[in-house]
């Protein structure tokens, strides 16, 4: 996942907002293209992959806090700092010394696309109720707005769709229409400008209509804008799906940055995070099966007895707050059984649940 993105956002960002006849010489898949304005490094990756692994280490760590991903954002980028941010952010960054005075100085009220180009990590969890918490809770501390949540949303939805293979590629808009505000599924192939939005339904054009990594990043970067943020997001989601042709040329990973966060820390942190997923999955099946063998009581006989009978019996599982004998009275008051319902039936309106339990009989010796 990781692996991927950083080389879509590295080849991308030689074409973030250049002009459309700039991409349409230089944009040729044959090797990492110097940017005509700014000074990044081919080859080199920039925020969104930075800030996706501040949110990778979260996970990885365990606490999910505001604080622990504020921390997280300030620490990968003090201990790494790099150019590609765009240049409000990139001065805050730099001014701000740890995760709290991150929180109390931000306002997080932007539409851009800064808390979904970090989401797809989320894509991990098993449960897509967990998977739209964390997305949002990120997305909270820069992006507190409706579209900036959505689209981290959408954004982290992408992963987990095809990490697990819930559908179809070309179901994949459909699949976050289900679950997120807006239109997802609609084809978005003009140039991608700043919101958020705009960089998640590109890169889920890009996955939809077409089948191999070649083809998704070569789409990804011709639509022009903010295509290292599109790239980067596509090639990280369709890393994992099984429909589509894991071809990129050889020259994307062999020239990706490879110094302390490059291409060997990436493909480290996405074995992580793998093993971690598989982790999720294990606890989720045994958390399942207990739910799936239900209850069962043995009744122990005296010795001399041999029954061995096997029943299903019904219980009244009652609330804690429900007092049995009152409701009684209340139940004989109104009538008893004239009243038209059975007092099972009255504690059951009451919140009462109705168990059925195996019972054992059996001679215990
Ligand atoms: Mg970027």
């Amino acid at each position: 996942m990781l692996v991927q993105m950083a080389i879509g956002d590295a080849y991308g960002a030689g074409f973030e907002y250049a002009s459309a006849e700039f991409v349409l010489a230089n944009h040729r898949l044959t090797m990492y293209v110097q940017h005509p304005k700014h000074k990044l490094v081919p080859g080199v990756y920039t925020d969104d992959t930075q800030m996706s692994i501040a949110n990778a280490e979260v996970i990885l760590a365990g606490i999910l806090s505001r604080e622990a991903f504020a921390q997280a954002y300030v620490d990968c980028f003090k201990r790494d700092q790099r150019e590609g941010y765009a240049s409000g952010f990139y001065n805050f960054l730099c001014s701000v010394k740890d995760g709290e005075e991150f929180l109390s100085l931000m306002k997080p009220i932007s539409d851009k696309s800064g808390s979904a180009m970090r989401a797809l990590p989320f894509g991990i969890y098993p449960d897509i109720e967990v998977v739209i918490a964390l997305a949002t809770l990120q997305s909270t501390i820069t992006h507190n707005s409706f579209h900036g949540i959505n689209a981290a949303v959408a954004a982290a939805l992408m992963s987990h769709y095809f990490l697990y293979q819930l559908g179809p590629k070309s179901e994949l808009g459909a699949f976050i229409e289900k679950h997120v505000p807006g239109t997802w599924a609609e084809p978005y192939t003009i140039p991608v400008a700043q919101k958020g939005w705009m960089s998640v339904r590109s890169a889920i054009t890009a996955i939809m209509g077409n089948d191999s990594m070649t083809e998704i990043l070569r789409a990804s970067v011709a639509v022009t804008g903010d295509v290292d943020t599109v790239a980067a997001l596509a090639l990280g989601a369709a890393a994992a799906c099984s429909e589509v042709k894991q071809d990129l040329p050889e020259f994307l990973e062999r020239d990706l940055e490879n110094g302390a966060y490059g291409r060997d820390f990436l493909a480290d942190l996405d074995a992580k995070l793998m093993a971690k997923m598989a982790d999720l999955k294990a606890e989720k099946a045994a958390s399942q099966q207990v739910a799936v063998s239900g209850p069962r009581i043995l009744v122990v006989q005296s010795p001399e007895q041999w029954t061995g009978a096997i029943n299903s019996q019904s219980f009244l599982e009652i609330p804690t707050a429900l007092d049995v004998q009152k409701e009684e009275n209340a139940w004989f008051a109104a009538g008893g059984d004239s009243s038209g319902k059975s007092f099972v039936e009255h504690l059951l309106a009451l919140g009462a649940t109705r168990l059925t339990v195996e019972v054992w009989n059996i001679n215990y010796q």
